[in-house]
Formats: structure tokens, C-alpha cells, sequence
């Protein structure tokens, strides 16, 4: 099964994603996640994609689909698209790899959560250093306060997610990546929306349901 999960910053795509791969037993691609991890390990690609991330800015396309190539052929099984594609050429990218693999797109989810919603819950999102773990103080925190359940370090926010960092990384979201719910609508692949702004749990079951109905 190939997925995507489409959604503004802040709407549930990580928690979504990382509780499919449980679930069902496939990968989540995150390039955010895989970009946080370059700019850990301090790699000539991390320092690139750092300058963009800081200001909310896109990485190039050339970059991203690179990272994403490299993943693919290293997986397979199902994978579960998180955060990519965020523009038109990396959609079309995206196409053109999975026809070349062989490997069906399934169903493209937009996860849909209102603007004071998503930056109520980025401001509470909390990631840890150390092991990439998220919480949300809100709804979603550490069973000890400032302590990661799964390896002990304290969790922060991420500097992308200061308050103006946001809003541009919302406004970059409404021009570049909401118009491939239409490029997706044009093609074969079904689109589902899903409303995200209800709790983790009711969120997954609908989204669970949905998958189940796809596999058949
Ligand atoms: P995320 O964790 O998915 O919100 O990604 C954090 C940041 O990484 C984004 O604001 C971008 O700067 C960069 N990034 C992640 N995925 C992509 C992508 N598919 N295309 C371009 N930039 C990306």
C-alpha cells in the first residue's frame, strides 16, 4: 500500500503516519524527519536544507526527490507519504518514480485542520533532540514533564516552529502544496479528506476504516 498524507504543518500527519506503520506494518517516508536527521548529523546536505527550513522556506526539489529516490529503493514494502510531496514537481516526480518501480499510488488523505487550530497545536509541539520522538503539551505530553517517554532527553520545540516561522511555512503550504489536492482529483488515485481538527484516536480510526476499505 502507498499513501499520501497531505496536510498543513501542525495537522497530525507524523502522529497519523507513525500510527499506520504500527498498524499496518509499512514505512513512513518523512522528508522533514529525513532533513532533521542530515541537519543532526551535520551532513553537506543538512547545512543546505538548514538555510531553508529556519526561514519556512521549501527545499529545492532537486534535493527532496534525491532523498526520497534513495529511500525507495532501499524499501519495499507499503510506504506512507509524510510531508512530500509539497509542490507540483515533486507530485510529478513522485509519479514518475512509482510507475518506474511499479508500485501503485493507493490513496492520497488530506487531513484537514483550521489555521488557530494548527497553530495552537504547533506552539505546543514539543520533539525530542535526541530520538525524533513529538508530543503536544496539550493533548499529547510526556508521561514525566520534559522527559521523553522513549529515551530520556528533553524535548523543544523546533526552531521552524516559532511563531513566524509558522505563518510562513502556512502560507508557503496554501500556495504550493494545497493546489495537489487538484492535481491529485485529476488523477487516478482516490483523495479522501478527513477532518483532523477532532482527537488523535477518532482521527486514526476514520483513517484506519478508510484504509481497510481501500485494501479490500
Ligand atoms: P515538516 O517536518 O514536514 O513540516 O518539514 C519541516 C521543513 O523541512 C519544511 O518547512 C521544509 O523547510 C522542509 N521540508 C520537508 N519536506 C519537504 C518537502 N517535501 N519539500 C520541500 N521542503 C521540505
Amino acid at each position: 500500500m502507498h499513501l499520501i498524507l497531505l496536510g498543513a504543518p501542525g495537522a497530525g500527519k507524523g502522529t497519523q503516519g507513525a500510527l499506520l506503520t504500527e498498524r499496518y506494518g509499512i514505512v513512513r517516508l518523512s522528508t522533514g524527519d529525513l532533513l532533521r536527521d542530515a541537519v543532526r548529523e551535520g551532513t553537506a546536505l543538512g547545512r543546505d536544507a538548514k538555510r531553508y527550513m529556519d526561514a519556512g522556506e521549501l527545499v529545492p526539489d532537486g534535493v527532496i526527490l534525491g532523498l526520497v529516490r534513495d529511500v525507495m529503493a532501499r524499501v519495499d514494502t507499503g510506504v506512507v507519504f509524510d510531508g512530500f510531496p509539497r509542490t507540483r514537481a515533486q507530485a510529478e516526480g513522485l509519479t514518475s518514480l512509482l510507475e518506474d518501480l511499479g508500485r501503485p499510488l493507493d490513496a492520497v488523505v488530506v487531513v484537514e485542520v483550521g489555521d488557530e487550530e494548527l497553530v495552537r497545536r504547533i506552539a505546543g509541539r514539543r520533539t525530542c533532540p535526541e530520538c525524533g520522538a513529538t508530543y503536544n503539551v496539550h493533548d499529547q505530553p510526556t508521561r514525566v514533564p520534559g522527559v521523553c517517554d522513549v529515551c530520556g532527553a528533553e524535548p523543544r520545540s523546533r526552531p521552524d516552529d516559532a511563531e513566524e516561522t509558522v505563518r510562513r511555512r502556512l502560507s508557503v503550504y496554501r500556495e504550493q502544496t494545497a493546489p495537489l489536492i487538484d492535481y491529485y482529483r485529476a488523477s487516478p488515485t482516490p483523495v479522501h479528506v478527513i477532518d483532523g481538527a477532532r482527537p488523535v484516536d477518532e482521527v486514526a480510526a476514520e483513517l484506519a476504516g478508510l484504509l481497510d476499505q481501500i485494501r479490500g
